[in-house]
């Protein structure tokens, strides 16, 4: 091929991608990043903009806690800000049992670092006057925090810019191709540009792309739908969610309760369309009176969801193909990229330049779905009914 070339191309501008190029351009890179919309508008701008850090997967704390570092220092690294601010993350249970599953969740968070209070009642109700009564115990982290999605794409995307990061936006990428030591990528509109490696960021997309180099992941695409009330009186400081996944809810400083209804619903991404069942708006807004009452009477006035790539073992693909060199993944981040996007950026960007492997990114590698990847409690308990499961789960297993 002959004309442009750059040093990485980065397929999807969502905060993976733009956080990656962020940091591969402070490593002195040439990055061109190719986006089919605009930054932002799949689902790193539609997201709940929840930075928890108390309940995750163990394997993920050292890039979670490297994430809520840059979330924290964001304004600094950014040069302007996202709403970023340490709310605090209540989590709830309304029995023993819960509160057992709620005190083995402690234990991890602890041991990573995580400052985690316990509350029972009526300390806890003594705290958090708003709670009703139900609750039975919840554990309290104070580091956790929230940030506006809506505004952190497109700010870290300025940033990159600034940094000298080429971005096109209404730019889809139709194809990609081995070339020499390198890759070919090719946009709707027949542009071919050059590059030394590739970073496959096309969230619930992303293996269309895996696939042109003849690696798959069973990703499928879901996306729990929100709901935002009116303005009400300000009661709510921490995010609040409960254990069995009935309530995620948090309220904004103008007073809007945004709420998130689990369990997920699946969502089309060929057709670009995330459904909002109506049932699941009453049902949302029913369990947030039954655990705070005082927000019993507000109106939802707008509902949306996201398309964003799940796979069946509940955690993400992030790193080196398996098949291709120079070529690195980043996606199917299964609720969970918002809080460690910066982290991907940051780590994946020493891999692609120093040829490293941060320990911090070896649960995540792409080889776990030739061997005996897992499939999650998480996954069984909200997908069961998808009729594709099993089979795409086990299509990416050798034969
Ligand atoms: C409703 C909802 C609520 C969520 N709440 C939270 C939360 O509270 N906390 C949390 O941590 N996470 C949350 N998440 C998850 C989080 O939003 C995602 O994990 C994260 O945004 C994934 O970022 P991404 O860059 O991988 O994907 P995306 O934001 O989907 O970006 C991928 C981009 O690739 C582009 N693309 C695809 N194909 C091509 C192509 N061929 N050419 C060019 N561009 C292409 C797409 O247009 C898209 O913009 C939530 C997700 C949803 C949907």
């Amino acid at each position: 091929m002959r004309g442009a070339s750059t040093d990485v191309a980065i397929i999807g501008g969502g905060l993976i991608g733009v956080w990656t190029a962020f940091f591969l351009a402070r490593r002195g890179q040439r990055v061109v990043l190719f986006e089919r919309d605009v930054v932002g508008a799949q689902s790193s701008g539609t997201n709940f903009g929840n930075l928890r850090l108390q309940g995750r997967f163990p394997g993920q704390y050292p890039l979670a806690l490297r994430s809520h570092e840059l979330w924290e220092d964001f304004e600094a690294l950014i040069g302007e800000g996202c709403e970023f601010a340490r709310t605090g993350h209540l989590y709830c249970a309304f029995d023993a049992a819960e509160q057992a599953r709620l005190e083995a969740y402690a234990q991890v968070s602890q041991q990573h670092g995580v400052v985690i209070e316990r509350l029972e009642q009526p300390e806890l109700r003594k705290r958090f006057p708003w709670l009703g009564g139900r609750a039975v115990a919840a554990t309290y982290s104070p580091r956790d925090a929230t940030a506006n999605p809506r505004l952190a794409t497109p700010a870290v995307a300025r940033a990159a810019r600034r940094l000298g990061v080429e971005i096109r936006e209404n730019a889809r990428v139709t194809a990609v191709a081995r070339h020499g030591a390198g890759f070919v990528v090719t946009t709707a509109d027949g542009t071919e540009l050059g590059c030394g490696a590739l970073v496959n960021a096309a969230g619930a997309w992303a293996v269309e792309m895996a696939e042109c180099f003849g690696e798959t992941a069973p990703v499928f695409a879901a996306g729990p739908p929100q709901f935002v009330t009116e303005p009400l009186p300000f009661v709510m400081a921490p995010s609040l969610q409960t254990i069995d996944g009935s309530v995620i809810a948090r309220q904004t400083e103008r007073g809007n309760v945004i709420l998130a209804g689990y369990p997920r619903t699946a969502a089309d991404a060929v057709g670009n369309r995330a459904p909002v069942p109506p049932a699941k708006t009453l049902a949302a807004m029913r369990a947030l009176a039954g655990l705070v009452p005082a927000l019993a009477h507000g109106h939802v006035i707008r509902v949306w969801s996201g398309i964003e790539g799940y796979l069946p073992d509940m955690i993400p693909v992030i790193g080196r193909s398996e098949t291709t060199p120079w070529l690195f993944h980043a996606f199917g981040f299964c609720g969970h990229g918002f809080q460690i996007g910066p982290g991907v950026g940051h780590y994946l960007s020493d891999m692609i330049v120093d040829g490293a492997d941060p320990p911090p990114l070896a649960p995540f590698s792409i080889a776990r779905f030739r061997t005996s990847a897992t499939i999650s409690d998480k996954f069984h308990k909200e997908f069961d009914d998808r009729p594709d499961k099993g089979n795409r789960a086990l299509s990416a297993r050798p034969s």
